[in-house]
């Protein structure tokens, strides 16, 4: 019979099952608190314009550091988030540090004035009704000029509830929020919305990126996107640019903007603004 044999195994699996979702309260609830405990940073990975070889934005990238958990991935305590609704706040903990950073790196004059910050936005952010009544509120209320502040939304957040995200995205275009498709390519998207949606800028996901140089196939699908991109009056940018031969390639093809290891990892302000002002002045000479 086969009765046993799935008793023990069903055995053998139970405790890891409940590990997992033991681990997972841990992570919701101390996720719960991260925003009042200082728990929470931004990191700011620069965005290179491969024409004139400046830095012209930098992405905000959020980190979690918890006492007793140590450093979490965000790949790992995003969707969390998301399942849990926490996201909501900690997506407007974002919003406010970014503006917050740029508008102190603008007052000191460590950043061009025309410097940008990207922040990425969750579907159920983009999905909540009013949440660009909400940034637009908080950017006017900021000392922060039209265009200074960009958008990172995914192909599943549009294509949700694409009335819902036309409504939104159109409000943030018609105040000047540049809007970029992140990791375009990974996820399902319609073609007939895409023309129609205000996007500016779809990024290229690191994985087409990273087989640039070695895979056939992966060339010919950030091509695609480089040109879809043309087609659709956006431009693109490239993330996860790690190696020369990316460059080369991505120039080739008429993609002139890049994000990657190549140039730097995502880092905290103050070794960001070294980076940025060596990066200009390197230029320079
Ligand atoms: P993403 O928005 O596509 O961000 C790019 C990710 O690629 C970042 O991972 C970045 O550190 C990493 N990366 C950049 N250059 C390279 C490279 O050359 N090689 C490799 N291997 N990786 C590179 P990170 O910071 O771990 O973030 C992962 C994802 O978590 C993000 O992907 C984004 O979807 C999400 N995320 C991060 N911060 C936020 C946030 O504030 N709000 C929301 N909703 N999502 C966020
Ligand atoms: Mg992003
Ligand atoms: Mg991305
Ligand atoms: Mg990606």
């Amino acid at each position: 019979l086969a009765l046993p044999a799935d008793n023990n195994r069903w055995q053998l699996y139970q405790p890891a099952l409940e590990e997992r979702l033991h681990a997972l309260n841990r992570y919701r609830q101390a996720l719960r608190h991260a925003t009042d405990n200082d728990e929470l940073f931004l990191v700011y990975q620069p965005k290179v314009d491969l024409s004139c070889g400046r830095i012209t934005g930098a992405e905000a990238l959020l980190r979690w550091v918890n006492p007793e958990l140590g450093f979490i991935s965000p790949a790992d305590f995003i969707p969390i988030a998301e399942a849990s609704g926490d996201i909501l706040r900690l997506g407007d903990w974002v919003i406010d540090a970014a503006i917050g950073q740029l508008e102190l790196w603008r007052d000191q004059r460590l950043v061009a004035p025309d410097f940008r910050v990207a922040v990425n936005v969750a579907t159920l952010q983009l999905m909540q009704p009013g949440f660009a009544e909400a940034l637009i509120h908080r950017l006017r209320r900021s000392r922060l000029p039209r265009g200074a502040l960009e958008i990172e939304v995914t192909e599943s957040g549009l294509m949700q509830d694409v009335e819902l995200a036309l409504s939104q995205l159109r409000l943030l275009a018609a105040e000047g929020i540049d809007i970029a498709i992140d990791d375009f390519g990974t996820g399902y998207s319609s073609l007939a919305y895409l023309k129609s949606l205000p996007v500016s800028v779809l990024k290229i996901d690191r994985a087409f990126v990273n087989d640039l140089d070695t895979d056939a196939q992966g060339h010919q699908l950030a091509k695609t996107v480089v040109h879809l991109a043309r087609n659709l009056g956006c431009t693109t940018v490239a993330e996860g640019v790690e190696r020369a031969e990316h460059i080369t390639l991505l120039k080739e093809m008429g993609c002139l903007m890049v994000q990657g290891y190549w140039y730097s990892p995502p880092l905290r302000p103050e070794a960001f603004i070294d980076y940025y002002l060596r990066h200009q002045a390197g230029l320079a000479d």
